[in-house]
């Protein structure tokens, strides 16, 4: 799908205890651009990312990173080779300042200019670098948890659903920062608004209880029927 991709998923089986969440998965995602993963509750997209990152070991397949295997890696490592992670929650330390925040995401990164760019791109951030994370707006929670992750200075970025619980005027906002970062950077994004990711992503993976079922182009994705279908409960 991408010559010389940065990240290559190949046949991941990943389980809960006994039970089987990921059946060969498989992803590939570019050196600059965004790919999205798209399916209904449940269809496994976490736990895909969670495998990426490593805080889920497969029993079986493999994750390649920037030309190097990384599946028995562990996750900090996995960090300073260059891959971030968003969660879907708990992304921040609510008791921590906006300021503390980013000073924890920067800890692998010594560049000091790192925070200075994060609040250029969500100037909303510098308004409130005093004030407690946990009494933040959804939205602005998300845009920390974005801009600390990007203080590692990552080559990918796993987000999972970044505009869940962010009022709909924001959303754009961050949209329209995910699109410029994907100009330097690879994103891979688990997202619910399925027009917004197919925006943001040249191509996209749906998932369906734990298999990737369909896989293309936003354009062709769009326009196949079969495509909506996976994706309405
Ligand atoms: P959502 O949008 O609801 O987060 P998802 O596509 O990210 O859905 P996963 O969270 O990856 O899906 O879940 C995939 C499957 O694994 C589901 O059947 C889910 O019930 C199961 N699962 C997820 N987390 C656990 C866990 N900690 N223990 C056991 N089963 C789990």
């Amino acid at each position: 799908m991408f010559d010389d991709p940065i990240l290559e998923v190949e046949g991941l089986c990943t389980y809960y205890g006994t039970s089987q969440a990921l059946f060969d998965a498989a992803l590939t995602a570019p050196r600059t651009g965004a790919v999205a993963i798209l399916g209904l509750n449940g269809a496994g997209k976490t736990t895909l990312l969670k495998s990426i990152i490593g805080e889920l070991r497969p029993a079986r397949g493999r994750v390649t990173f920037d030309r190097t295997d990384v599946t028995g890696t562990p996750t900090h490592r996995r960090i300073r080779q260059g891959i971030a992670y968003v969660p879907q929650e708990h992304a921040v330390f609510g008791k921590l300042s906006v300021r503390e925040n980013l000073l924890v995401g920067g800890i692998t990164n010594r560049d000091k200019s790192g925070i200075d760019q994060v609040v250029e791109m969500f100037p909303k951030l510098g308004e409130r670098m005093s004030q407690r994370a946990g009494t933040l707006s959804g939205g602005e929670r998300k845009m920390l948890a974005i801009g600390r992750a990007l203080l590692s200075g990552p080559k990918l970025l796993l987000l999972d659903e970044p505009t869940e619980g962010v009022w709909v005027g924001v959303i754009e906002e961050i949209a329209e920062r995910l699109e410029e970062m994907t100009k330097r950077i690879s994103v891979v994004i688990v997202e619910q608004h399925v027009e917004l990711a197919l925006r943001i992503a040249s191509h996209a993976f749906v998932m369906d209880r734990g298999q990737v079922v369909m896989q293309g182009t936003s354009d062709q994705l769009r326009d196949d029927p079969q495509f909506m279908r996976y994706l309405t409960p």
